[in-house]
């Protein structure tokens, strides 16, 4: 990448700050929602309130477990990075669908490990990290996942 090329500022896709901000649980903690007559769990949260699986309207927040194991990777390496996450030259990401030790399916990110040493069916475990820019400037944080050691 050429160096004066620098960071991208922000991404110029539409951003709902009201969205954002609704749904900072889910990002931050994972939080979803769990049916109190079925017993479902829904991630990210049933924001309508009703449940798919029965239709009750008994929902009740969930914070989904925040360890698992990962299902299926695999290694995108762009020479552009997506527009307005991360900075130029960290273009290689491993994205991931990730199984929760409660049976919640999750896609994230694997972070802080080289993509020889991943491998389908580590465990992981979730920390927040910087995801992209957002229209303000400022960082936008959401979970991904680490190897757990
Ligand atoms: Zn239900």
């Amino acid at each position: 990448m050429p160096e004066f090329a620098g960071e991208q500022i922000y991404r110029n896709a539409t951003y709902s700050a009201l969205r954002t901000w609704q749904e900072r649980k889910g990002r931050l903690r994972l939080m979803g929602s769990r049916c109190k007559d079925c017993g479902q769990l829904w991630f990210p949260r049933r924001g309508e309130g009703v449940c798919g699986r029965c239709n009750s309207r008994n929902l009740e927040d969930y914070e989904c477990s925040h360890s698992g194991k990962i299902l299926y990777h695999w290694c995108n390496a762009f020479f552009f990075t997506p527009t307005g996450y991360g900075a130029w030259g960290m273009t290689r990401r491993v994205p991931a669908l990730i199984e929760l030790d409660d049976g919640v399916h999750v896609f994230s990110e694997i972070v802080e490990a080289e993509p020889k040493d991943i491998q389908d069916g580590m465990r992981v475990e979730m920390v927040i990290r910087k995801h992209r820019r957002e229209t303000n400037g400022n960082w936008f944080y959401a979970f991904k996942f680490v190897l757990t050691k």
